[in-house]
C-alpha cells in the first residue's frame, strides 16, 4: 500500500471511530507503521471524523516530524512504544469508547471468558496503570502488556489496540467495546456466567490455528458448577 492509500485508510478508520461514538470532539489517534523507521499518524486538534489525507503527519520512531503541516498528538508516544516492543505490529488505534472507558475508570479488566468469539479474537484485555497524559508514564505502563496482549484499557482514560494492519487494529477496538458493552449489561442482570476451563481450552486451539497470539481468559472451574457455561456438563 502506498503512503497516500495509507493516509486515506486512516481517514476512513477515523470516520468509523467518530461515527461509532468511540471518540468525542478531537479525541483519539491512529497510526500506521509504513517502514522500519516511519509512522504515519493523525494530527492533534482535529476531529477524527473530519480528516483529509493531507492532514496526516509522518514521524520517525522517536516521534520527530518528517513530513506534514500539523502536529501529532502527545499520545503518539504510546503508539511508538508499541512499535518498539512489537516489531510485528503495523497499526495502533487509540479511542475512548464509552463502555470500555467505564471499565477503565472502574479499574475492571476485561479478563473473563464470557463470549467465545472474544476469547478467540481479543483474548484478555488488562488495565495499564494510570499515567499523566503526555508523559512517559503511559508508554511505560503500556510496555508491560504489549508482548502478551493485543489491546488494553488505559486506567481512567480509554482503550488501545494494535495489530498487523489498520483494519485488524480497528476491528479489535470494535470487539473490545462490544465485549465491554455486553459485560456491562450482564453485570446489570446480576448473572455473569463464564465459560468453563475446558471450553476455553477448545477456543485456545481455534485461536492458535488462526495464528493469534497473546493471553486469553482462564475460564472458570467452579466446584458447584453453577456459573459455568458448558453444555457437555448438562448432557
Ligand atoms: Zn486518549
Amino acid at each position: 500500500m502506498n503512503h497516500h492509500d495509507v493516509k486515506e485508510e486512516i481517514c476512513r478508520v477515523g470516520k468509523l471511530i467518530y461515527d461509532k461514538g468511540f471518540v468525542a470532539a478531537n479525541d483519539g489517534n491512529i497510526s500506521v507503521k509504513v517502514a522500519e523507521d516511519r509512522v504515519i499518524t493523525t494530527p492533534t486538534g482535529v476531529s477524527k471524523g473530519m480528516m483529509t489525507p493531507e492532514m496526516m503527519v509522518t514521524v520517525n520512531l522517536d516521534g520527530e516530524v518528517i513530513d506534514g503541516q500539523l502536529r501529532p498528538s502527545s499520545e503518539l508516544k504510546m503508539h511508538l512504544r508499541v512499535y518498539k516492543e512489537r516489531p510485528d505490529v503495523q497499526a495502533v488505534v487509540h479511542a475512548h469508547p464509552p463502555h470500555a472507558t467505564a471499565f477503565a475508570i472502574a479499574g475492571i479488566p476485561l479478563d473473563k471468558a464470557i463470549l467465545p468469539e472474544a476469547v478467540v479474537t481479543l483474548g484478555t484485555i488488562p488495565i495499564a496503570e494510570y499515567g499523566t497524559p503526555g508523559t512517559e508514564e503511559i508508554p511505560d505502563s503500556v510496555a508491560k502488556y504489549v508482548k502478551d496482549h493485543n489491546g488494553l484499557l488505559l486506567e481512567s482514560h480509554g482503550a488501545l489496540t494494535w495489530a498487523k494492519d489498520l483494519m485488524a487494529a480497528y476491528f479489535l477496538m470494535e470487539s473490545l467495546e462490544f465485549t465491554a458493552t455486553i459485560s456491562f449489561y450482564v453485570k446489570q442482570l446480576g448473572a455473569e456466567r463464564q465459560l468453563s476451563t475446558s471450553r476455553v481450552a477448545e477456543l485456545r486451539e481455534i485461536r492458535e490455528r488462526m495464528g493469534i497470539t497473546g493471553k486469553t481468559p482462564d475460564g472458570l472451574s467452579s466446584p458447584d458448577g453453577r456459573s459455568i457455561v458448558d453444555p457437555k456438563e448438562r448432557r
